[in-house]
């Protein structure tokens, strides 16, 4: 077997079993209704230079009605003043979802409780007990999360993925295809595209976050850029802990339909639109 087709074989689950608590899976029928603006408010990669890089990732995702937050970056008063560059506000954020336990992604949620009193914060259930208590002290609901669920209409969240370290990733069902946002992606990116088409049943108009392929050879980055567009995803985003070598490669292999992404970038659906249309 060619290490691709390896690739391949265990991104569609013929090597991992199927998904776990399949009975608990959510509809996946439900789209988020009217537009949608994703802003990475935490990254080392720059973008707007108004905004101070930090190694660690956090995206916020509006739309008509819908104010989550993905992760929270490594350091509270940064990813403030990050949001505040942009004008937007903390104030009305319904969901924090934390993608995994490492501090580059959960540094910024202290400081952010005290503003989001009530919100419901959705982690991997294999998180530290205390860390779930810490958070309830600070008046926050605790989802745990292990098998895929719904976070609001046309929000989903992929359920805990991976053997070692647990990690979910978020799912938009929108009017241009399912988008999906990593955080580090460690149980493998191409593995967490396979789960989200599993879960959705159709093509990805776009993933976006971190990659994890820092320090991986140009031949495997190569390879898993393909083994994506094999999953049908059409515009990637890599960021974060994708690494500068990687974000080459994913240039070279996706052309157009890569996105510069790093820190205070914003993307709406007309531009994610306009990519998916070149592409036909
Ligand atoms: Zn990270
Ligand atoms: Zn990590």
């Amino acid at each position: 077997m060619t290490r691709s087709i390896l690739l391949l074989a265990l991104a569609m689950g013929v090597i991992l079993g199927p998904l776990e608590g399949r009975g608990e899976v959510p509809s996946f029928g439900g789209a988020v209704k009217g537009g949608l603006t994703l802003s990475v408010i935490y990254d080392n990669n720059p973008y707007d230079p108004r905004l101070s890089t930090a190694w660690g990732f956090s995206c916020l995702i509006e739309g008509a009605g819908l104010k989550v937050l993905f992760d929270t970056g490594g350091d509270g008063p940064l990813l403030l003043s990050n949001m505040e560059a942009l004008g937007l506000r903390a104030e009305g954020i319904e969901a924090v979802v934390l993608s995994h336990i490492h501090g580059d992604h959960t540094g910024g949620l202290q400081v952010l409780l005290r503003r989001l009193q009530g919100v419901t914060l959705y982690l991997p259930q294999s998180f530290p007990q205390g860390f779930k208590d810490r958070v309830r002290l600070h008046g926050a609901r605790v989802r745990e999360v292990r098998g895929p669920l719904e976070i609001c209409p046309g929000v989903y969240s992929t359920g805990e993925m991976g053997r070692g370290l647990k990690e979910q990733a978020l799912l938009l069902r929108t009017r241009v295809g399912t988008i999906l946002i990593t955080g580090c992606a460690h149980p493998g990116v191409v593995q967490m595209v396979a789960r989200a088409r599993e879960l959705t049943g159709g093509p990805i108009s776009l993933v976006m976050g971190g990659f994890h392929l820092l320090g991986l050879p140009q031949a495997e980055v190569r390879e898993i850029a393909r083994a994506l567009r094999g999953l049908g995803v059409c515009c990637v985003g890599p960021c974060h802990c994708s690494g500068q070598e990687a974000r080459r490669v994913f240039r070279e292999e996706f052309g157009p339909r890569f996105i510069e992404v790093g820190v205070g970038r914003r993307i709406g659906l007309k531009e994610i639109e306009g990519m998916v249309r070149r592409r036909r």
